[in-house]
């Protein structure tokens, strides 16, 4: 049957209820503050009893910091007024409880009698507010590039002014020798610190951390005296009053293990749902951290070495030359290291062997220098070493360790090979003042060392008879040439006399080296002839100009025939023939626009000459003799040739006008090769005067400066498109 609200003491009774029901807690006090009443939800947020409570003053139970604006609020109610207000005040095990608390006076016939108050458990949103704080402000610490201590370092703070009570601790994984290491523990006991300092063992039975890290599984130790996954470290733990330890490991993305974030309590106790709410934002914001540095780390790794090799790159050791050099140090060497025929190896075994090879060579130089020498990868098989604050002898000593060292033979991918280097050395301050000139005389030194036989070191020395030194590095560097792409052509406009118009360009080969900048044709030509580069190299200038003959007649410059220079091993290559035949096969050029260039050194087996020349001439392509009047051969014996056109050299252009003789000379080519019904090209043009005596004396064509330098394609066709 209901209760009828007359069967209700009313209102007495209601108020009670409410008071002893409420879900917060709620208490009386008397003037002097005293508790004289309070609810259970008052003993069970506080954790003491009646034996606690009865005829305490609330002063006992507030904590320092925040009883004076407790006392205030308190005398405020004794003067009847109702105020709100936080505190704190410790709960019997010691932990902090926030309370929202407010103050009623009980006022009997107009006089305050005592305060009647309720108050509401805030510790677990003033937790949380404190922790979205602090995450902010760990954020910002990362964002604004501080660097990954500090970060941690604060992450512990924050998280120990909100696990009340608790210190933390961030361990870091060693992968490499999968142990893990201290990365910030600021407030546990120093002692404690050096112990984890040693190292932590990751496994299933190694502590809180160690299992963590290991199961990648939160490992919550309630109470370290008990727990046997503590056996090995409870002594110490103990002696520092370390009782419980939660450990969380910290992942990456890709579940790595990181490291692990542990707290730790001078009590036994277990986690309640906030405090694992806490833990693992921290585990959450310490592998954020971590990343973050780690991928800023690597992208700094990259920026200064080399990806094959991890070496230093070239940039790093600009950096630590210059460092070096500006300290004025005593003595300093730079050592220039080429493997010796390594080109053949990556030739014959692959690059993947190659480059397996190039490591470990790397690994090995590494080994033969001191702490503070640097070694880097400057490209290929070439290594500069830098030997900080050293003298002669030690240089020897290092040079010949390398010698030994890499003597050994390296296996790779289940092959025995062997390398050798060469090594030049330049010291400074006696061989040069600065890192490229000190650079140059080691690469100098280095040829000196290929020279004497290879697998051996020399010092640079101003005797090296450089002009054979430099002779035998281009010859080394140009069969680099192809493969580094270093390789290019050049087109130089060829005019008709009459029209001024473009009619022809003559191909024209560059060499760009990474090191030595341009190298002029007649510098190396001359070298690919006498070692048979010229065969490979002037291939790829038959191929690549028919490619540009191509893109002439895309951009609709159908008129336009291309020149290309043959040397004479190239023309008494066997397969020449064969060769342009199948080019121009595979390229569908129009052979009735190629012209080949030749020179009358070539001409001296005439039968041969005529048969190749023949033999070419059968293609549809045309031929004319380059610097004409230079050799020996008169305008009659070259009848005998298939020729269509003669360029005479600007050795007899150069002096015209002045030169009397040189014009007569120029004049003469001219009547004699129109009789014998060829085309003449002046070469070498470089003034209106030039011009014009061309113009005068018939001459059908002119190439030299005055109307154009050789030019890049993009350069070419911004030329064809102004004229
Ligand atoms: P070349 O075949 O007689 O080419 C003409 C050379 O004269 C070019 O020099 C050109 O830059 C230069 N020249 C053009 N106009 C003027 C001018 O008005 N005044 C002066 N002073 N020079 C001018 P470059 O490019 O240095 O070539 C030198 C030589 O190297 C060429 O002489 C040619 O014999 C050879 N060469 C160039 N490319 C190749 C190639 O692809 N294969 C072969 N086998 N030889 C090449
Ligand atoms: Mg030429
Ligand atoms: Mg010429």
């Amino acid at each position: 049957m209901m209760r009828m609200a007359e069967d209700i003491n009313f209102p007495n009774e209601i108020y009670y209820s409410l008071f002893k029901n409420n879900q917060d807690a709620c208490y009386g006090m008397d003037l002097m503050g005293n508790f004289i009443l309070y609810n259970d939800a008052f003993l069970e947020l506080s954790g003491y009893i009646n034996e606690d409570l009865v005829g305490k003053s609330f002063k006992e139970f507030v904590r320092e910091p925040d009883l004076a604006t407790t006392e205030n609020h308190f005398i405020a109610a004794l003067n009847g007024k109702r105020t709100r207000f936080e505190t704190s005040i410790n709960h019997k095990n010691g932990q902090v409880v926030h309370l929202q608390v407010t103050n009623i006076p009980i006022i009997h016939d107009g006089n305050v009698k005592g305060l009647v108050c309720s108050a509401k458990d805030m510790t677990d949103e003033k937790r949380t507010r404190k922790l979205l704080d602090g995450q902010n402000t760990i954020l910002e610490l990362i964002a604004k590039g501080h660097n990954l201590n500090e970060v941690l370092s604060s992450l512990v703070l924050l998280m120990e002014d909100v696990l009340d009570g608790g210190l933390c601790s961030i361990l870091l994984m060693d992968h490499s020798l999968g142990i893990l290491r201290k990365g910030t523990a600021v407030n546990l006991p120093s002692e404690y610190n050096d112990y984890i300092n040693l190292g932590v063992t990751v496994g299933p039975t190694s502590g809180s951390c160690g299992k963590a890290a290991f199961t990648k599984l939160p490992v919550v130790v309630e109470d370290i005296e008990k727990d046997s996954l503590w056996n090995d470290h409870r002594e110490i733990a103990l002696k520092h009053n370390l009782r419980a330890c939660w450990s969380y490991p910290v992942l990456d993305n890709q579940s790595r293990t990181l490291g692990t974030f542990a707290v730790y309590y001078p009590e036994a106790r277990k986690p309640n749902q906030i405090d694992m709410m806490v833990i693992e934002k921290a585990t959450y914001l310490t592998s954020l951290a971590l990343q973050h540095y780690e991928s800023e780390k690597k992208i700094n790794f990259m920026a200064y070495h080399d990806e094959l090799t991890a070496l230093p790159n070239r940039r790093l050791f600009d950096i630590k030359a210059s460092q070096a050099l500006g300290n004025n140090k005593e003595n300093l060497a730079f050592l220039f290291i080429d493997l010796d025929r390594f080109k053949v190896i990556n030739d014959t075994l692959g690059h993947n062997i190659g480059d397996l090879l190039l490591r470990e060579v790397a690994q090995r130089i590494t080994s033969c220098i001191r702490r503070n020498d640097t070694a880097a990868r400057q490209g290929g098989d070439e290594f500069i070493i830098l030997l900080d604050n050293i003298m002669k002898n030690e240089v020897t000593k290092i040079s010949n360790r390398i010698l030994h060292t890499l003597s050994a033979p390296f296996y790779i991918q289940g092959k025995e090979i062997f390398v050798t280097p060469s090594i030049g050395i330049s010291m400074y301050p006696e061989d040069g003042r600065n890192e490229g000139e000190l650079l140059r005389k080691s690469d100098v030194a280095m040829y000196q060392a290929k020279k004497d036989g290879r697998n051996t070191f020399r010092f640079y020395d101003l005797n090296m008879d450089k002009e054979q030194v430099e002779q035998l590095k281009i010859e080394n560097e140009l069969r680099k040439a192809l493969y580094r792409n270093e390789l290019s052509l050049s087109f130089q406009p060829i005019i008709d006399t009459k029209s001024t118009k473009v009619v022809a360009v003559e191909a024209l080969l560059r060499w760009q080296h990474h090191l030595m900048g341009n190298i002029p044709p007649g510098k190396f030509i001359p070298i690919a002839e006498e070692n048979g580069l010229i065969i490979p190299i002037g291939q790829w200038v038959i191929e690549n100009a028919c490619r540009h003959l191509s893109v002439l007649d895309l951009k609709g410059y159908s008129h336009i025939s291309i020149s290309i220079n043959l040397s004479i091993r190239q023309f008494y290559q066997p397969n020449l023939v064969a060769m342009v035949a199948s080019i121009i096969k595979e390229t569908e050029v129009n052979p009735a626009r190629l012209n080949f260039e030749i020179t009358e050194s070539m001409t001296a087996d005439v039968h041969l000459t005529s048969t190749t020349l023949n033999e070419l001439k059968a293609l549809g392509v045309s031929i004319s003799i380059d610097d004409f009047g230079t050799g020996y051969s008169s305008l009659s014996y070259l009848r005998s040739f298939p020729i269509n056109t003669l360029k005479i050299d600007r050795s007899f252009i150069k002096n015209i006008p002045q030169n009397k003789e040189d014009q007569d000379i120029a004049t003469m080519i001219i009547y004699m090769a129109h009789k014998l019904g060829l085309k003449v090209i002046g070469e070498g043009v470089e003034t209106s005067e030039q011009t014009e005596f061309l113009l005068k004396n018939g001459c059908d064509m002119m190439q030299g400066y005055y109307f154009s330098h050789p030019l890049t394609e993009k350069e070419l066709f911004f030329y064809l498109g102004e004229n």
